[in-house]
């Protein structure tokens, strides 16, 4: 059995999940609530002419008058303030949802159960329970609804009256029109930022936040299909693997914060160096991938000498970006490799081998188990140090 002690932590738990879940959810629903707004002021002021066109049949009093009005054309006022007001403002229009319905019931029955008038706004509230929050809300609000009937009965009396006046099939038409469609843009809308929001979070998930290049997952996933599509139509291309030389010096010396802004800097440099049709990642700190599809290993030579000298040449300006050079190792796809990992192995070699061979330079893998080919940067420009690579 579970000793009062135990009670306690638990209670003390519980009691600290939910207040956890009361905190996450403060604040939540504004939108919500705006929404309703708008919709309840069509819906409320149509469904009004609705229950007017019934209650002047009726020669109802001031006071069901009152009530119409208030409910028609104040009521969506005083709920958006009501639920923006409250700490969780989905809640708070959640129950507004509620009052809707128990009002609907009400009406029914001080229509006597008028048929055309009662039919539509039973479905235009029961509609927006159902939008609002799905199939258990909306089977809430039929409770809802039976318990304003239930008022209604006790404060009214229950009569039935169902025919429909052609005033009043025509005060009802509005609301059978304009209500759904206006419900449908609503919801139109809605769908529209979700999807705008989804490929928001969809590019945020697939890029790395601080240089805002492809994130190592995706651009892992982009050298994979580039390894297959070389595999399928027989052609090859070239990977790249660069890495920051003494970077660490820089955080060291600078401070993070500038190592970051060094990291951004030479992210704008691989940008605006490279096709549009080549990928770019960050695959560790400060290291980073490129796809070139298609590329040769001589064109892919050319562009990486290029950036090299480039990176080399703006690190000996006094207020350079980027003060520091790079180390690359470079591989091409060939045919022997079972899958896009080793090409990435080859490449990762081949940096290896440009820093242990000083840094500042470039080296070309010569393909599965080859010493691989070097690019040496020397003073005077690169020199091919061994060929061993597959044209
Ligand atoms: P090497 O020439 O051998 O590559 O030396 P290195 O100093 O560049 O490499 P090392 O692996 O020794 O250090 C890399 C450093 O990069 C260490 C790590 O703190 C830093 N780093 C990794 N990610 C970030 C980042 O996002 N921002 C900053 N400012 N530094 C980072
Ligand atoms: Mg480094
Ligand atoms: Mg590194």
């Amino acid at each position: 059995m579970a000793s009062e002690t135990d009670r306690t932590t638990d209670r003390t738990t519980d009691k600290a999940a939910a207040d956890q879940a009361a905190d996450s959810m403060a604040g939540k629903g504004a939108r919500f609530v705006e929404r309703n707004y708008r919709l309840r002021i069509v819906g409320l002021g149509l469904g009004f002419l609705c229950v007017g066109s019934v209650l002047l049949g009726q020669q109802r009093g001031i006071a069901m008058w009152s009530l119409a009005v208030f409910h028609g054309i104040v009521w969506p006022h005083v709920a958006r303030r009501a639920a923006l007001a409250c700490v969780v403002p989905y809640r708070g229009e959640r129950l507004n949802l509620m009052i809707d319905s128990v009002f609907g019931g009400f009406w029914i029955v001080a229509m006597q159960f008028n048929v055309l008038p009662s039919v539509v706004i039973l479905v235009m509230l029961s509609m927006d329970n159902i939008a609002a929050d799905g199939v258990r809300f909306f089977a809430r609000g039929i409770a809802a609804h039976l318990a304003g009937v239930a008022i209604g009965a006790a404060v009214l009396g229950l009569t039935f009256t169902p025919m429909s006046t052609m005033a009043t099939i025509v005060a009802s038409l509005p609301l059978l029109i304009v209500y759904p469609i206006s419900l449908g843009w609503a919801m139109y809308r809605m769908s529209q930022k979700l999807a705008a929001r989804t490929r928001e979070f969809e590019h945020l998930s697939r890029t790395d936040g601080l240089t805002r290049l492809w994130n190592r997952r995706h651009w892992e996933g982009q050298l994979a299909l580039e390894f297959e599509r070389c595999r399928a139509n027989g052609y090859a291309s070239c990977l790249l693997l660069i890495d920051l030389d003494h970077f660490k010096k820089i955080n060291d010396t600078l401070g993070h914060p500038a190592g970051d802004a060094v990291l951004v800097a030479f992210a704008g440099m691989l940008r605006s160096h490279f096709r549009a049709g080549d990928s770019i990642g960050r695959y560790g700190g400060e290291e980073f991938g490129v796809v070139l599809p298609g590329a040769t290993l001589r064109e892919t030579q050319a562009i990486a000498k290029e950036l090299l000298l480039r990176v080399r040449e703006q690190a000996r300006e006094p207020d350079a970006l980027c003060p520091c050079t790079i180390s690359a190792g470079i591989a091409q796809l060939t045919v022997d490799m079972p899958d896009y990992h080793t090409w990435l192995l080859e490449a990762d070699r081949s940096l290896y081998q440009a820093k242990a061979q000083g840094r500042d330079r470039i080296v070309v893998a010569g393909g599965a188990g080859a010493a691989g080919a070097a690019v040496a940067a020397s003073a005077a420009g690169f020199v091919n140090v061994k060929a061993g690579v597959r044209p």
